[in-house]
């Protein structure tokens, strides 16, 4: 059986490397930000990195400090399970 997971619609896939770089790259962040913008998972991605609390580079179309606040937004809260997860 094959499981089918939000990565695999990822419109970074293969672009990695501009999604992780040097602390303060604002350049290459608004990039990765870019590509996050058509991304249609951008939702799950970002509940994801918040979940397990990946705290470098972009993800879900947020900077670490996005995602900073978009914690404290949530009241500190993170997902409590995938069925609350929505594609963007
Ligand atoms: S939201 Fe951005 S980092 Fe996440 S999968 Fe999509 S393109 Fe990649």
């Amino acid at each position: 059986m094959t499981t089918i997971s939000w990565w695999d619609q990822a419109a970074c896939k293969g672009l990695t490397s501009l999604f992780f770089f040097e602390r303060g790259d604002m350049t290459t962040a608004r990039q990765a930000k870019q590509v996050c913008s058509t991304c249609p998972v951008r939702r799950a991605c970002l509940d994801d990195a918040i979940v397990w609390g990946d705290d470098h580079g972009v993800w879900g179309g947020m900077t670490e400090r996005e995602r900073r606040v978009e914690i404290r937004r949530r009241g500190g809260r993170t997902p409590r399970s995938p069925r609350e997860r929505r594609c963007a």
